[in-house]
C-alpha cells in the first residue's frame, strides 16, 4: 500500500488541448478515492497519467516516496482495471491471471498461491480453465480484477469498471468491490459516472470540472444540498 500525491499536475495533449489544469491531491495510504465529474472533465486523463499510460506535462506524481513521472508503467507498482476488461482472449482465466507474474519471473509456487487467493476472493475458481469468451460480462470483470489483485500492487486504479454491465449486475459488483476494499485495504482511485457507486465506495470524492478539482470531501459533504 502507498500514499499517492499529486503536486501541481497538468496535462496538455499534443495539439494543444489542456485536459488537466493545476491539480493538487493527497491520497492517504489505504484511502478509496472516487473521481467524478462531467464527461470530458479529465477523469480518464488524470487516471492514465497516474498509471503511466499518459505523459505528465506539468508537476509531479508520487506513489509512496517515489516520483513516478519518468518511471515505466511496469515499475509503478499500480494495477489498473478497465471498463472493457482487457483480457487476453486466447488465454484461459488461469493464464490471464498468471501472465504478468510470469513475465516478472515470480516463482511458480508464488504464482499458484496468488492465483488461488484471487480466485477465492473473486469466486472465479470454477472458471479458471475457461477462455474469456465463455464467461459472462460480470465474470470477465471479476477476472480483470483478479489480474489486478495478483500483482499485489501499492494501488488500484479503476476506470469505470462497471459501466459495461447491466444495472442489476452493477449493483452486485459494486458491493463486491466494497467487500474487496474492506478485505484488502489497498489505496484506490476509482472513476465513475454512477452516483450510487461513488457514494457506496468513496472515503472521499474528488469532483473534477474542466480539468480542475472543484470539490473534495466525503460523500455526505459533497452530495449534501446547501
Ligand atoms: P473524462 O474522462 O472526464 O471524460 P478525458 O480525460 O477523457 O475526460 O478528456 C479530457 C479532455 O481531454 C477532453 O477535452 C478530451 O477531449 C481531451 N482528450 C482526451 N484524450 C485526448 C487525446 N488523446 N488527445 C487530445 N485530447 C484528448
Ligand atoms: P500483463 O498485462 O498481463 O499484466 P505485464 O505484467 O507484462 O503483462 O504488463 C505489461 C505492461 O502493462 C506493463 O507496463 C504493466 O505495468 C502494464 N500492466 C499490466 N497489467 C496492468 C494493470 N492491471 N494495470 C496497469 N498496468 C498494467
Amino acid at each position: 500500500m502507498a500514499s499517492i500525491t499529486l503536486s501541481n499536475v497538468g496535462k496538455v495533449y499534443a495539439g494543444g488541448t489542456r485536459a488537466i489544469g493545476d491539480v493538487n491531491l493527497e491520497i492517504a495510504d489505504g484511502e478509496f478515492i472516487v473521481l467524478v465529474g462531467p464527461s470530458g472533465c479529465g477523469k480518464s486523463t488524470l487516471l492514465r497519467m497516474i498509471a503511466g499510460l499518459e505523459s505528465i506535462t506539468d508537476g509531479e506524481v508520487r506513489i509512496g516516496d517515489r516520483v513516478v513521472n519518468q518511471v515505466e508503467p511496469a515499475d509503478r507498482d499500480i494495477a489498473m482495471v478497465f471498463q472493457n476488461y482487457a483480457l487476453y482472449p486466447h488465454m484461459s482465466v488461469r493464464q490471464n491471471l498468471a501472465y504478468g507474474l510470469k513475465n516478472r519471473r515470480t516463482p511458480k509456487a508464488e504464482i499458484e498461491r496468488r492465483v488461488a487467493e484471487a480466485a477465492e476472493i473473486l469466486q472465479i475458481g470454477p472458471y479458471l480453465d475457461r477462455k474469456p469468451r465463455a464467461l459472462s460480462g460480470g465474470q470477465r470483470q471479476r477476472v480483470a480484477m483478479g489480474r489486478a489483485i495478483v500483482r499485489e500492487p501499492a494501488a488500484f486504479l479503476f476506470d469505470e469498471p462497471l459501466s459495461n454491465l447491466d444495472a442489476k449486475l452493477r449493483v452486485a459488483m459494486r458491493l463486491e468491490i466494497k467487500q474487496l476494499q474492506q478485505r484488502l485495504g489497498t489505496t484506490s482511485i476509482y472513476v465513475t459516472h454512477d452516483q450510487l457507486e461513488a457514494m457506496t465506495l468513496a472515503d472521499r470524492l474528488v469532483v473534477l470540472s474542466a480539468g480542475r478539482v472543484e470539490q473534495i470531501g466525503t460523500p455526505l459533504e459533497v452530495y449534501r444540498r446547501p
